[in-house]
Formats: C-alpha cells, sequence, structure tokens
C-alpha cells in the first residue's frame, strides 16, 4: 500500500487517520501532514477508490465539517480496506455524490 515514494507521513498512517480528519479531531499540524500526503500521493487513494471523494473533502478547509453522506461512504470504504475486502471502483465516481440525494429530497416534499 505504497506508491513507493517516500512521505512524511507514511501511507498506512494516512489511512489510519483519515476517521479523525474526517471528523475534524485533528490538529492543524497534522490535517496539514494528511493534506500533503494527499497532494504526494495519489497513488494510494486511488487504489482505494478514494481519490475522488478525499479530493472533494479536501477542498473544503478543515474546519468545515465533511458532507455526512460521502463520510459515511469514505468511512465505509476504510472499514472494508481494513479488514481486508477487496475494494474497486472509486467511491465518487461510481456514485457520483449528489445524483442520489436529489430524488430522495424530492420525494420527502
Ligand atoms: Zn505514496
Ligand atoms: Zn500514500
Amino acid at each position: 500500500m505504497s506508491c513507493g515514494n517516500h512521505h512524511d507521513t507514511a501511507c498506512g498512517e494516512v489511512l489510519d487517520h483519515l476517521y479523525e480528519y474526517l471528523d475534524n479531531e485533528m490538529g492543524e499540524g497534522d490535517c496539514a501532514k494528511l493534506k500533503q500526503h494527499f497532494d504526494e500521493c495519489s497513488p494510494c487513494l486511488a487504489q482505494y477508490g478514494l481519490e475522488q471523494a478525499i479530493k472533494a473533502l479536501v477542498k473544503r478547509s478543515c474546519c468545515d465539517t465533511a458532507p455526512s453522506d460521502l463520510r459515511g461512504k469514505v468511512l465505509a470504504r476504510i472499514e472494508q480496506i481494513r479488514a481486508g475486502v477487496p475494494v474497486q471502483g472509486d467511491l465518487v465516481g461510481d456514485d457520483p455524490v449528489g445524483a442520489g440525494a436529489a430524488p430522495a429530497e424530492a420525494e420527502s416534499r
């Protein structure tokens, strides 16, 4: 689970801290380290189908709360990765964020 390059923050460490990152429980320094890793190392995220999802989340500031649907998907994916379940496809690419939400909103009115 590495792209072969050296990073200050190891790829495994990034996965370990993604929960905290999504929950805004990280200090600014740690948050910056993860962001740096996302910039340097898209291969490891792409491998898990998390690249697009993380990029969408990183666009928001660390102080913003992640969109709950996307956050939930990312957390579920991390659970799969940790459980050793083979993951395929990109979270966002396979199921564009917002595409599924619009009809549900319309129905609830
Ligand atoms: Zn890497
Ligand atoms: Zn990495």
